[in-house]
C-alpha cells in the first residue's frame, strides 16, 4: 500500500460516510462485511490477507518500546456518519513510538468491539487515529469493560449526535487521555483499515489494560447507529502480534 493510498484512506475514514461518496456499505446484508471487497474496486484491499480486525493471540515476545503520548484537549466536533461516532481533533496532539510522530485525527468507537483478545471480545472499542506527514496510519485502540461511567465518554455523549449525518460541535473540549488508562503497554501487529476501503499498512497498537464504561453509554451509543459497528474478525495469516 503506498503512501498516497493510505492518506486517501484516512480521508475517507473521516468524511465518506457525511459526504456521501465512495459506495454504500453496511455490517449486514448485501453491502455487508463478507462483500465489502465486491463492492468497488476502490475496496478490493477488503479481501487482503493483512486486514483488520484480528483476534490477538500467539503472542511474540519483544522489547516494545513505550509509547510517548502528547495528547492536549483538541476534540472540538462530534459526528455521527451511520458507521460510528466519531470525535474529530485539532491539530497539535500526537503520539511518538520508534522516533516517529503520528498526529491524532480523531477518535471513533465500535460496540461490540472489533478486535478481540485471547478471543474475548469487548463491549466497546475505542479507536484512535492518527497519521504522520506522509499520511502512514497508526491506530491505538482501547478496550471497554462494562463498569462505570467512562468521564471522557460522559462529557461526548452529552452532545452525542443521535441521527446519521448529525454533526455537533463540542462546547467543552475533551481530552483523549480520558480514554486511555495509566497503564499503556501495548500489543502491536500490522493491519488495515477496518471500514472500506480496508487500505493495509496500519500500525495497530492494542492497549492491554481495558477501560471501563457504564451500560447506558454503551447503549447509547448502539442506539445512535441502530446496528452493531463490528467487523468480523479476519484471520492473522502471515502476522505476528508482539508484546
Ligand atoms: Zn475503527
Amino acid at each position: 500500500m503506498n503512501i498516497k493510498m493510505l492518506s486517501t484512506g484516512l480521508l475517507m475514514l473521516s468524511t465518506a460516510a457525511v459526504a456521501g461518496s465512495g459506495h454504500e456499505w453496511g455490517y449486514s446484508g448485501s453491502t455487508g462485511p463478507e462483500n465489502w471487497a465486491q463492492l468497488s474496486g476502490d475496496y478490493a484491499a477488503c479481501g487482503g490477507v493483512n486486514q483488520s480486525p484480528v483476534n490477538l493471540t500467539g503472542f511474540l515476545e519483544a522489547e516494545l518500546a513505550p509509547i510517548n503520548f502528547q495528547y492536549q484537549k483538541g476534540a472540538y466536533e462530534i459526528l455521527n456518519n451511520g458507521h460510528t461516532v466519531q470525535v474529530n481533533y485539532k491539530p497539535g496532539s500526537f503520539m511518538e513510538i520508534e522516533g516517529q510522530r503520528f498526529e491524532l485525527k480523531q477518535f471513533h468507537f465500535h460496540a461490540p468491539s472489533e478486535n478481540h483478545i485471547n478471543g474475548e471480545s469487548y463491549p466497546l472499542e475505542a479507536h484512535l487515529v492518527h497519521a504522520d506527514k506522509a499520511g502512514h496510519l497508526a491506530v491505538v485502540a482501547v478496550m471497554f469493560t462494562e463498569g462505570s461511567d467512562n468521564e471522557g465518554i460522559v462529557k461526548a455523549w452529552q452532545q452525542l449526535p443521535e441521527t446519521k449525518g448529525q454533526k455537533n460541535t463540542l462546547t467543552h473540549p475533551i481530552s483523549v487521555n480520558e480514554l486511555l488508562p495509566k497503564e499503556r503497554a501495548y500489543y502491536r501487529f500490522n493491519g488495515s483499515l477496518t471500514t472500506p476501503p480496508c487500505s493495509e499498512g496500519v500500525r495497530w497498537y492494542v492497549i492491554k489494560q481495558p477501560m471501563q464504561a457504564s451500560m447506558p453509554q454503551i447503549k447509547a451509543f448502539a442506539d445512535a447507529l441502530g446496528h452493531p459497528n463490528n467487523r468480523p474478525v479476519q484471520p492473522l495469516n502471515a502476522r505476528q502480534v508482539l508484546q
